[in-house]
């Protein structure tokens, strides 16, 4: 602990009481790692271990502490749950983690203009269940919404359930209240109106700004109605043809589900093979729609989206197991314990280019020797979030290491079919090497904002280590070619079966 840390520590101290800020080694271990474990290995090339750990209890608290670390030129952190697993949440080589989890209140539901203004670290789910109470509902919201909180949903950008008839993160937005990197505190937009005609949309730069331009501090969000009717069905496919023929169909025709999405029957056969629960996997494509809105209009829709799969081959998924199909939603990794990891990655690929995206999927996974399941989201009539995972496990670190190729095969597939890989992160910035002019402006706005780099370094723009380089495009990409050489060569990594509640193996 160096006098320099100390001194900033009991500066923080002060702003937000000795209980809301740490330097124990434990709290900052807990803090050095989000969703997805890494081996030990990692911690030669980034120092993931805050400094100091902090948990600010309002606005004022974290623009003070962000003063303080501008002085000093230190960076600063904001984390919400850790749930989002690309490294976005914790540090690059040091610095100050603001966990944003106690600034968890719903300030107020405005129910004349429909929104709702909450603090960043509430999560989706407790906005939704209290707009719930007053008949209104969150048009979207990300399938980890009991976990995801309202910043670092919005500091990814991310897509979810809703998302097709709603948009993604950035489209619930009405207007956030953000901290700068210097401290000081802005609103990017307008609580009851939509941000048009304004000049720059600062609402959006800051959404799917990882964190790294500024912390949300409040954010306002759309509300809509709670709808009359919901009715969910699923459809089965014997063949990855049929099932993209479908899909195709809906999103040309004028169909509006607030959900489309599916998954293939593998990722139910991992689903049985950890706990009783029993799917059946007698197809290759399990396809999932939700609409809602009013009743007699909710019927009709369905109807016409249910001709027109019936038509593609499309088999009727009995109500019963629709239903479990659907209570999966919150819990898309479930199968994890196989791994005993399971690394996610998203891709977004164009809706013409879909079944081929799943073919080369397959293959690539087929020829990496990884276990994979797909599921998807369609994003809107162009776009599918493409989410494969794989099992792998972080104790056996050359083989871990090897499987990461899978990721870099997957990002360079989607750009070739017109799509891009979702996310940077702390690992993935090298990705954006190929659109150098893209890089150039991104670095330009950054350095406008951050002339100290201070507001999360090494991230998004540019992957850091811990001793001051960034990693570059071409080491980065020779290193993963060569992990996936060795994953080629490597034996296949079994998964495992485990136990069910009756103590029978599965
Ligand atoms: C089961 C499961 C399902 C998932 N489903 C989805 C899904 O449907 N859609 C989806 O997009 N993702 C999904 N994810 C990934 C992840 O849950 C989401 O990205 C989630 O929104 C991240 O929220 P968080 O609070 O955990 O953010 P964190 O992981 O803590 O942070 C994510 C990023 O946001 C930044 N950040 C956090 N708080 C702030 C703030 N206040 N101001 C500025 N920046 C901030 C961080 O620095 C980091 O870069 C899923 C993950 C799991 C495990």
């Amino acid at each position: 602990m160096s006098e320099m840390s100390n001194e900033i520590f009991s500066e923080i101290c002060k702003i937000v009481g000795k209980e809301n800020a740490s330097m124990r080694k434990l709290d900052r271990e807990v803090y050095s790692h989000d969703i997805s474990p890494l081996p030990g290995v990692f911690g030669l090339v980034f120092d993931t271990l805050p400094d100091i750990v902090v948990r600010p209890g309002n606005s004022q608290e974290v623009s003070n502490i962000v003063k303080v670390a501008y002085k000093k030129q230190i960076p600063v952190i904001p984390r919400g749950a850790g749930t989002w697993g690309l490294g976005g949440a914790v540090p690059a080589f040091g610095g100050i983690v603001l966990d944003m989890t106690r600034m968890n209140k719903i300030h107020s539901i405005d129910k004349d203009n429909l929104c709702i203004t909450a603090e960043p670290g509430v999560t989706w789910k407790k906005i939704d269940d209290f707009a719930a109470k007053n008949s209104l509902g969150l048009g979207a919201y990300p399938s980890s919404a009991p976990a995801a909180t309202v910043g670092g949903w919005l500091g990814t950008g991310g897509v979810g359930l809703g998302t097709y008839k709603y948009g993604g993160a950035g489209d619930q937005v009405r207007t956030l209240e953000v901290v700068l990197p210097d401290g000081r505190i802005i609103e990017t937009g307008f609580e009851k109106v939509a941000n048009n005609s304004t000049g720059f949309d600062l609402t959006r730069l800051f959404v799917g700004s990882e964190g790294t331009l500024g912390i949300i501090t409040k954010a306002t969000i759309k509300l809509r109605p709670k709808p009359k009717s919901t009715n969910v069905f699923a459809f089965d496919f014997s063949e990855l043809e049929d099932a993209c023929m479908s899909i195709r169909k809906i999103v040309h025709s004028n169909l509006r589900p607030w959900h489309l999405g599916f998954f293939d029957s593998d990722h139910y056969r991992f689903l049985n093979l950890t706990e009783n629960s029993k799917f059946t996997c007698d197809f290759k494509i399990r396809l999932i729609i939700v609409f809602e809105g009013e009743k007699e209009i909710v019927e009709n829709e369905c109807n016409i989206c249910k001709n027109i799969i019936e038509k593609c081959k499309g088999r009727e998924v009995d109500k019963e197991e629709t239903i479990k199909c659907w209570e999966e939603r919150y819990y898309e990794f479930r199968a994890k314990h196989l791994g005993p990891t399971v690394v996610p990655y998203e891709v977004f690929v164009p809706v013409s280019g879909i079944k081929e995206a799943i073919e080369q999927t397959e293959k690539l996974a087929k020829s990496l020797k990884l276990t994979i399941g797909i599921g998807a989201t369609l994003c809107d009539e162009n776009t599918v979030a493409l989410m494969p995972y794989y099992f792998s496990d972080e104790s056996k670190v050359v083989r871990f290491l090897s499987h990461l190729s899978f990721t870099k095969k997957l990002a360079d597939m989607s750009i070739s079919l017109g799509g891009h890989p979702a996310g940077l992160g702390l690992f993935y910035a090298p990705f954006l090497a190929k659109r150098a002019n893209v890089l150039e402006l991104m670095t330009d706005i950054k350095c406008a904002l951050d002339p100290k780099n201070i507001m999360n370094p090494g991230k998004l723009i540019e992957s850091s280590t811990r001793y001051g380089f960034n990693i570059p495009p071409f080491a980065f990409r020779a290193g993963l070619e060569m992990f996936a050489l060795a994953s080629k060569i490597l034996p296949r990594q079994e998964i495992k079966m485990v136990e069910n509640k009756e103590g029978k193996e599965t």
